[in-house]
C-alpha cells in the first residue's frame, strides 16, 4: 500500500518540511564515493598551509595543545576573513536599504596534525580536546568589544564550503545575534512562558523515547529531528540546560566529545564519508528558555532545487525514522 506523504513543521521554527515516503531508497543510493581514497591518504602535503611544518604560512598562532613540534591543535586568525574589526558596527538605513561594515573576528582551528586524518577517526579524547578548545576561543571572543555571538562551524568537504581539505573549523563572531538563532530563542521563550518547560530538553527526552532516537550517554542525546532540512541530520541535545559551551564542566565536554565522536563516526561509516557541516546553536547569554545543541548535516546527493528555493519548503527524500536505522547500523 501507498504511504502518504507528510508536512512536517520544525519543533519551533515556522518551517515546512515534506517527508518522502515513496521513493523506496535503498541506503546504498546514499552511500557517497569516498571523499579521500584510502591508499591516497598522506599525512603531511608540502603544499598545505595548515601541514606540520608549514606553521609559518598561517597567520601569527593565537593557541595549540600537544608539543611544540607536534601539535594537536592550533589556532589562529583566518587569512581570508569574512568580517574585520576595523570600524565600529554601525548600520544606515536609506529607504529599503540598511548596511553597514562587516565588523567582527573571524579564528581558524587546525583539528589534527595530519593532512588526511577526518575528525570519525579522532579519539574521543581528540575530539574533547577539540570542543574544550572551542569552548575556551568563544569565552575568550565574547569577551570582546563590540561582539554579540560567537558563531562556531564545521565545513567538510568541498560540497560542504570546506576550501582547504586539511581539517578545521572556524569561530566567527558577530555584533548582532544571528537571525536562526534569535528566531529559535523567541519559539522556545514563548514555549517556555506557555508550558514552564524548556524546548531543547523536550525535544531530547521525547524524541530519543521514538524511532528518532540514535543514541545518548550520561549528559546528552543524539537524534534525527522530526522535520529535517537535510536527510541524515543529527542533532545532539544535552539532558540539561546549558545556554553555552563556557557553562560546560569538563565532565560534561567530556561527554560531548564523546557523542560528537560516535555521531561522526556513524555518519562516516554508514553513508561513505559524505561531505558536511556542523554547527552550534548556542546562547551567549544566560538564557534559561534556550538550550546549546549541535546540528550535524551530512551532503548526502541533496540539492536544493525549486522548492526550497522558492518557499524554504524542504523535500527530505529518507524519513528521519528510516536515517535514523540506518545511522545505528
Ligand atoms: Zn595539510
Ligand atoms: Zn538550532
Amino acid at each position: 500500500m501507498e504511504e502518504v506523504n507528510e508536512f512536517r513543521k520544525d519543533y519551533l521554527l515556522d518551517e515546512w518540511t515534506i517527508i518522502s515516503k515513496n521513493r523506496s531508497v535503498r541506503p546504498f543510493d546514499h552511500k557517497k564515493e569516498e571523499t579521500t581514497k584510502k591508499e591516497n591518504k598522506i599525512s603531511v602535503d608540502p603544499d598545505c598551509p595548515f601541514c606540520l611544518g608549514n606553521e609559518k604560512q598561517t597567520p601569527p598562532e593565537i593557541f595549540r595543545t600537544g608539543s611544540k613540534i607536534k601539535w594537536n591543535l592550533r589556532g589562529f586568525n583566518n587569512k581570508f576573513s569574512a568580517v574585520q574589526t576595523k570600524k565600529e558596527f554601525k548600520t544606515k538605513k536609506e529607504n529599503i536599504l540598511e548596511y553597514g561594515n562587516a565588523f567582527g573576528l573571524h579564528e581558524v582551528i587546525v583539528e589534527t596534525n595530519n593532512h588526511s586524518k577526518v575528525l570519525a577517526e579522532l579519539t574521543k579524547e581528540e575530539m574533547t580536546e577539540l570542543f574544550t578548545a572551542y569552548k575556551e576561543r568563544e569565552n575568550a571572543l565574547k569577551k570582546k568589544q563590540g561582539v554579540k555571538h560567537v558563531l562556531i562551524i564545521k565545513n567538510f568537504g568541498k560540497e560542504c564550503g570546506a576550501s582547504l581539505n586539511h581539517n578545521h573549523s572556524q569561530l566567527i563572531t558577530f555584533p548582532f545575534t544571528p537571525s536562526k538563532i534569535e528566531r529559535e530563542m523567541i519559539k522556545a521563550k514563548e514555549f517556555f512562558e506557555k508550558t514552564g518547560k524548556n524546548a531543547f530538553l523536550e525535544i531530547g527526552e521525547k524524541e530519543s523515547k521514538t524511532k528518532r532516537g540514535l543514541f545518548e550517554n550520561k549528559s546528552f542525546y543524539a537524534i534525527t529531528p522530526f522535520a529535517p532540512k537535510w536527510t541524515f541530520e543529527v542533532w545532539i541535545i544535552p539532558k540539561k540546560q546549558y545556554s553555552n559551551l563556557g557553562e560546560m564542566e569538563a565532565e560534561t565536554l567530556r561527554d560531548l566529545g564523546e557523542i560528537m565522536q560516535k555521531a561522526l563516526k556513524k555518519i562516516h561509516d554508514n553513508l561513505g564519508n559524505p561531505p558536511y557541516n556542523y554547527y552550534l546553536h548556542e546562547s551567549m547569554e544566560k538564557n534559561k528558555s534556550y538550550c546549546f545543541h549541535v546540528e550535524i548535516q551530512p551532503n548526502v546527493k541533496k540539492i536544493y532545487g525549486g522548492i526550497e528555493k522558492a518557499a524554504d519548503i524542504i523535500l527530505i527524500e529518507v524519513a528521519p525514522e528510516q536515517a535514523a536505522g540506518e545511522l545505528k547500523k
